[in-house]
């Protein structure tokens, strides 16, 4: 039986997706806000960043954990792109950046119109190699996770960069603040988080799904609504179930938006990717923390 300490079932079928006897394991802490993990199985290694000690920071199995990067100029998202290449969003910068094979970074995207993006956010990369990223404000906001400075970009917006042309489209811009973003196993939907608040506590805690239309984003809809927190970055498994931070837990939603169950974490979840050579573990990004835990489901993004 899973233990009820861990585990909130919500709907029978999250007991197939989790392994009962599975811990939770502390891989790290001492960050002040964890985020952005990416597993690389080729160097059976996971990066992430600590946003307001400017670094990102790399665990290996039985290896420990290391600096990888310093300064980082406020990284936070990351992932990979077809090549097995870093790309990272930068709040210091206002940027995404592809880190080289040799180490050297070239700039994706910093501006869009003439003017500087907002705070990037979040990244994926879809099979066709464009590159998909959230602009919200919140790297802009305070001199905590980046340099406090006024948005020049009116909308917060979800942004593709042409992977041949470089062109950089506003593919979807109805958001308070869009944070995490991810495909469908099949990359014809993608799911939005938006974070945002308003002055009353009014806005709704929900992930919005979309229709990929070449390059923007159509049938804009609600796709969940979270009873706790408000979600922030997320990753599908191979069966189209949402894995999402929010409060002090991972929710895992059916293709269909149910609530099937939690994973309870002892502090404020950020973002978390699945990993480990059988993509069958969680990393999880949790405020000061990095914790993992084995499940039965598998991620579905590439590399
Ligand atoms: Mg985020």
């Amino acid at each position: 039986m899973p233990s009820p300490s861990l585990y909130e079932i919500h709907d029978p079928r999250f007991r197939s997706l989790v392994v009962g006897s599975a811990v939770l394991e502390e891989l790290y802490s001492g960050c002040r806000w964890a985020e952005g993990p990416v597993w690389f199985d080729d160097a059976q290694q996971l990066l992430w960043s600590d946003i307001p000690n400017q670094r990102i920071l790399r665990w290996v199995p039985d290896g420990g954990v290391s600096v990888y990067r310093y300064p980082s100029n406020f990284a936070n998202g990351h992932t990979r792109d077809r090549q097995g290449r870093l790309i990272s969003c930068e709040h210091g910068t206002r940027r995404v950046t592809r880190t080289e094979a040799d180490g050297s970074i070239t700039v994706l995207a910093d501006s869009f119109e003439g003017k500087r993006l907002n705070s990037p956010n979040d990244v994926v990369v879809r099979s066709d190699g464009s590159i998909w990223f959230s602009d919200p404000t919140y790297g802009i906001l305070s001199d905590y996770e980046g340099y406090k400075s006024a948005p020049e970009q009116e909308k917060r917006s979800i942004y593709r960069l042409d992977p041949v042309t470089c062109a950089l489209t506003a593919a979807a811009s109805d958001f308070l603040q869009p944070n995490g973003l991810a495909f469908s196993p099949g990359e014809t939907k993608l799911y939005v988080a938006d974070s945002g608040t308003n002055p009353d506590d009014t806005a709704p805690a929900h992930i919005r799904v979309y229709d990929v239309e070449g390059t923007h984003l159509t049938n804009s809809g609600v796709f969940c609504h979270l009873d706790e927190g408000r979600p922030d970055g997320f990753r599908l498994d191979n069966n189209g179930n949402l894995w999402t931070s929010g409060g002090h837990a991972v929710h895992c939603f059916a293709p269909d938006g149910t609530l099937l169950g939690k994973i309870r974490i002892p502090q404020g979840v950020s973002n978390l990717t699945f990993g480990g050579p059988r993509r069958n573990r969680l990393f999880i990004t949790a405020t000061q923390s990095v914790y993992a835990i084995y499940v039965t489901a598998t991620g579905v993004q590439r590399p």
